[in-house]
């Protein structure tokens, strides 16, 4: 059977919300890919709501390429506790947790859902623009750590 990083990170032990690094390949011919996990909620005890949580993927698709140089994709966890960043080359967990926090500030201030349209998204009906505000205050409420198992070494923020 083949290795899934995220079936090895003990779920039980984690502390949401956090930020870390979930792998790093390497193709031998130079280039680098590295998949982060930001965790939004503490695993199985509360999820977003898909309406939230596609909300909350739209405006991070966003705000969060404009944030990080070599972004690939970002994409909700099946479990919808957060969600899977891809990005060329290594960066600092610090520099991806802060480009977060900015990401969900920004949230809070919009009004409309970008390309909430049936053109330009796979199920426009499935939005909800007051709950990913009320995700995002949430997480930036409780704080983002760098460290999945010790929420008190949160990122600093200005
Ligand atoms: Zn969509």
């Amino acid at each position: 059977m083949p290795k899934v990083e995220s079936f090895t990170l003990d779920h039980t032990i984690v502390q949401a919300p956090y930020v870390r690094v979930a792998g790093v390949e390497h193709n031998g011919k130079g280039a680098t890919v590295q998949k982060f996990d930001l965790r939004f909620l503490q695993p199985n005890t509360d999820s977003i709501p898909t309406g939230a949580l596609h909300t909350l993927e739209h405006y991070l698709s966003i705000f969060l390429r404009e944030e990080i140089e070599g972004l690939i994709d970002i994409s909700p966890m099946g479990c919808r506790t957060g969600f899977y960043l891809v990005v060329w080359e290594e960066h600092p967990v610090s520099e991806i947790a802060l480009a977060l926090h900015h990401a969900l500030q920004r949230v809070l201030e919009q009004t409309e859902v970008p390309a909430a349209t049936a053109k330009e998204c796979g199920n426009y009906k499935d939005h909800s623009l007051f709950s990913a505000k009320e995700y995002a205050r949430q997480v930036l409420s409780q704080g983002i750590s760098t460290d999945p198992f010790d929420h008190s070494r949160l990122i600093q923020v200005d």
